[in-house]
């Protein structure tokens, strides 16, 4: 009778954990549903007529030189404010793709020098004419990385330099190779992170100041977080003494492509 009573009792169990997988695998299928629902609205709804306002906002400044005074700086904040929100909004977007296990890497061999200056590149406007200086090694190796995303990346840390230094105070970009690996180091000369907020800044949403009306909406390093973890590195935050903010990127070297899958040719 006991063995009869044991039996039922692991038979119920286990139907009951077959039953409790079903409803899990439903619960994460209407949550990637959802997620998908989200992202497609934000794209649609949200990006769709910033990006018309930010076009029409632009051509009536430059089209119209006989603006007054008060328009034009009326019309300048449209613009910018619009700019602000189609950022944050291409910020969401992102996070919600990769935060997803999706993350999808398109690797392929490439030089630092070229993504830290198509970085530039794009923030060319922002920095104004704040010296950027650069020490990167000749002798530094090529990195089998995601190029758009490594971008991405630096494009978020320079912004940030900017963002929480003074306008005119330099950035500091360095690169070495280590004996097992690659750093990337970017500083800047403000105020930096105060010492129990190094860790917390990568955190989604998290800002050191939410008062402040500098900065966004907090994504930017959890972003970046995401993107240089995917490619099996790290990101840590800190404070270089008599300096502000420092960044460091490692990445493990050397970096390989995986090795090639053998066709299977069914002979033998
Ligand atoms: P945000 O969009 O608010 O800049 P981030 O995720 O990029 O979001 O950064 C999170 C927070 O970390 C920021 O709100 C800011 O308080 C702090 N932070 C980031 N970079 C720096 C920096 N270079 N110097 C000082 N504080 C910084």
């Amino acid at each position: 009778f006991i063995d009869t009573f044991c039996h039922l009792i692991a038979q119920t169990l286990e139907r009951l954990r077959l039953a409790a997988q079903a409803r899990e695998a439903a619960i994460q299928a209407d949550a990637e549903a959802l997620r998908n629902a989200l992202l497609s609205s934000i794209s649609h709804d949200l990006r769709t007529p910033l990006t018309r306002i930010i076009g029409a906002a632009a051509t009536v400044i430059e089209r119209h030189g006989e603006l007054a005074t008060s328009e034009r700086q009326d019309l300048q904040i449209v613009l910018d404010e619009a700019q602000r929100m189609a950022e944050l909004t291409d910020k969401l977007l992102d996070m919600a793709r990769m935060s997803s296990e999706q993350i999808v890497l398109h690797c392929d061999w490439n030089m630092i020098e070229e993504i830290v200056g198509s970085a530039l590149n794009r923030l060319n406007k922002s920095l104004h004419d704040r010296p950027v200086r650069t020490r990167l090694p000749d002798s530094l190796p090529l990195l089998w990385i995601d190029a758009v995303l490594m971008e991405q990346v630096l494009v978020n840390l320079i912004e940030n330099a900017i963002k929480y230094s003074p306008p005119g105070s330099p950035i500091d970009i360095e690169a070495s190779s280590l004996a097992a690996s690659f750093r990337l180091t970017i500083v800047d000369y403000g105020a930096g992170i105060a010492k129990d907020q190094v860790d917390k800044v990568f955190q989604k949403f998290y800002r050191c100041h939410p008062e402040s009306e500098q900065g966004g909406v907090g994504l930017g390093l959890a972003l970046c977080k995401v993107i240089v973890e995917a490619h099996g590195g790290c990101i840590t935050a800190g404070n270089r003494p008599g300096k502000g903010a420092e960044f460091v990127i490692e990445l493990p070297f050397p970096h390989a492509p995986p090795a090639p899958v053998e066709a299977e040719t069914g002979e033998g």
